[in-house]
């Protein structure tokens, strides 16, 4: 976060302009990233519980940098969403990901993340209208991730959500229960699901009181319910003894190229 001074003026503080510069610096080698195609589209296989089958999957950036190899967005959206680089890097990942499901089997749903500054912006889902149409994927295999800070984000968010539901694609709160509206936001943000926060994964040594408190709200709330960061048989057990009928995570499957997660699915339609 930002320090302000009175006014709202940047208060100088030492290494603040080297931390610009440097931003800078980032901002312009991610832009030189995109434009030399370096940017690639990781599929991470939503499962059912218990069975584990694939009923979908979230796409996850990456940067395939030519001598450091592959890098998470951890290390890079941080800078995008800083320099609005992020709508363009949003629409390219939402554009990738719709044409690549576009082939998978007709049941199967992909999710995609975005970000406070792209649905802020006025023409939001005029542009996930043009990726549907430019795919051939039907809107109810799209959902839209969100997290809280994005849902309550300003400008055009409220008229673009409600966009998006007229559009038929399905919305989905990311990191649920971290936030700190989180119970009212199920009323004011409709949404088709929301996504358990790892942190609240149960192992058996943490309570899982609030993995509980989650499902039951969902099926009050008639929404989905999807735990994510399920790294373990153990989790999965409490997960499937609490309700829970879809999950996420590493135990299942990491986040895999396209070609990979086509392979993942031949072989279980084979299985
Ligand atoms: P997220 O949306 O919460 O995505 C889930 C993250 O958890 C992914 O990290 C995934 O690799 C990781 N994960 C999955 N299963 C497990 C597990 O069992 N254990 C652990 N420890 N981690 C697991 P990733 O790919 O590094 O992405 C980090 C974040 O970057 C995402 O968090 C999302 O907020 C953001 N992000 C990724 N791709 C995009 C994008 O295309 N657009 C935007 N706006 N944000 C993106
Ligand atoms: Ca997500
Ligand atoms: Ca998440
Ligand atoms: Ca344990």
């Amino acid at each position: 976060a930002k320090e302000r001074g009175e006014g709202g003026h940047q208060r100088y503080r030492p290494g603040m302009e080297a931390r610009g510069a440097e931003r800078n610096r980032k901002a312009a080698a991610l832009r030189a990233a995109m434009q030399q195609e370096q940017l690639v589209v990781f599929f991470q296989p939503v499962v059912t519980l218990p069975g584990g089958r694939i009923i979908g999957a979230e796409a996850l950036v990456r940067w395939q940098h030519p001598t450091e190899g592959l890098i998470g967005p951890g290390a890079f959206i941080d800078v995008a969403e800083q320099t609005g680089l992020i709508v363009e890097l949003g629409t390219w990942v939402l554009r990738s990901a719709t044409r690549e499901a576009a082939t998978w089997p007709d049941e199967l749903k992909v999710s995609v993340n975005v970000s406070a500054r792209q649905l802020r912006e006025a023409g939001f889902p005029a542009v996930v209208a043009a990726a549907l149409r430019d795919s051939g994927l039907p809107a109810h295999r799209l959902t839209v991730e969100i997290t809280e800070s994005v849902a309550v984000g300003g400008g055009a968010t409220a008229e673009n959500l409600q966009g998006l539901r007229d559009l038929g694609v399905r919305l989905s709160l990311d990191d649920f229960g971290t936030g700190a509206s989180t119970l009212s936001l199920l009323v004011t943000c409709p949404v088709n699901q929301i996504k358990l926060d790892r942190s609240f994964v149960p192992d058996g040594d943490a309570s899982d009181a609030i993995a509980d408190a989650v499902v039951q709200m969902a099926r009050a709330f008639e929404v989905e319910a999807v735990a994510e960061g399920v790294e373990t048989a153990e989790q999965a057990a409490l997960l499937t003894r609490l309700g829970y009928e879809r999950a996420q995570g590493f135990h299942f499957a990491r986040p895999m190229s396209a070609a990979l997660f086509q392979e993942a699915l031949a072989t279980e339609l084979a299985a």
